[in-house]
């Protein structure tokens, strides 16, 4: 039996994480989402980890920053949506609906989940109960309608949420706080969303990462989950966009 992937967050930026994820069997490491090379590298080296692979959700800087000189330093091939070949720095391989991508004998399903941006994609272990899902489901939170539509949105996350419950979901961006308190500020009433905020709140005061999380734990307090129908995702995620917590 094949062992278990092993996942980092390299912290980036203000609030990014990029995921180091090893294959112990075969020796290869990928990253997913590398906005900045050197953390990647350094962690890497530091570990002793082959990066072979570089996976991208979507073609925002912050994602695929890091691209070429990664490649550049370890010859890794550049994977990522068909959708926005031509935006992705050195895209090597095109990636659209029900393809697959491998890391040793680890093997992942492509599903396009766009909202944040068109070509948004989402990279699904479903053999390890991963997936790497970007700017798209955050916890308690979703990413910002940058290019596609509320419909779109919200068939994304509604997909995302129907996989097993102990799927570990791998978002890139640290927002909890700010997505609990919204959470919080839209559904009064629900006893799960308060526990929650003041777990989060107890992590981030000491500074500790509150990603990943699991599709039981967004099906229950996730507020874009909770919303009834798209309309009603739509006047949430307008709320968000406008909400500033004290
Ligand atoms: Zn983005």
């Amino acid at each position: 039996m094949a062992s278990a992937l092993e996942i980092v967050a390299v912290p980036a930026f203000a609030d990014n994480y990029l995921w180091l994820v090893h294959d112990a069997d075969s020796g290869e490491a990928a990253v997913v989402d590398p906005g900045d090379p050197a953390p990647v590298l350094a962690e890497a080296e530091r570990r002793g980890w082959r990066i072979t692979r570089i996976f991208n959700t979507h073609w925002h800087p912050d994602h695929t920053g890091g691209n070429l000189a990664i490649k550049e330093k370890t010859g890794a091939r550049i994977i990522g949506p068909a959708g926005e070949n031509g935006r992705i720095p050195g895209l090597d391989v095109a990636l659209e609906e029900g393809d697959h991508v491998s890391l040793g004998a680890h093997r992942a399903e492509v599903w396009e989940v766009p909202g944040h941006t068109l070509g948004h994609i989402a990279y699904v272990f479903d053999g390890d109960r991963v997936a790497f899902v970007g700017d798209t489901l955050f916890v308690m939170g979703c990413g910002r309608l940058f290019e596609g539509t509320p419909e779109q949105m919200h068939y994304s996350l509604g997909r995302l949420a129907g996989l097993p419950a102990d799927t570990r979901l791998f978002c890139a961006h640290e927002y909890t706080l700010a997505n609990a308190r919204f959470a919080a500020h839209a559904f009064p009433q629900n006893r799960e969303i308060a526990a929650r905020l003041a777990h989060v709140e107890q992590e981030r005061a000491s500074a500790r990462p509150t990603v990943p999380t699991t599709v039981g734990e967004e099906r229950a307090t996730n507020p874009f989950l909770l919303a009834r129908d798209t309309e009603h995702f739509a006047d949430l995620r307008r709320a968000k966009d406008e909400f500033r917590s004290a």
